[in-house]
């Protein structure tokens, strides 16, 4: 058994938008200003630690 980690950080994968929780808002806030493309439709690299199991 492994435990669910809830990820505080993500990145996008097409535009390069990088995220980060922020705990005391609730809401994800831009890091560093990458705000990436706004039109973009946001793929975030976190998924995979939410399945670590691909089949
Ligand atoms: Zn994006």
């Amino acid at each position: 058994m492994s435990a669910i980690r809830t990820p505080n950080e993500r990145s996008c994968t097409r535009c390069g938008r990088h995220e980060e929780w922020n705990e005391e808002e609730g809401t994800w806030t831009v890091v560093d200003e990458e705000v990436g493309d706004v039109y973009c439709i946001h793929a975030w690299d976190i998924t995979g630690q939410f399945t670590p199991v691909e089949q």
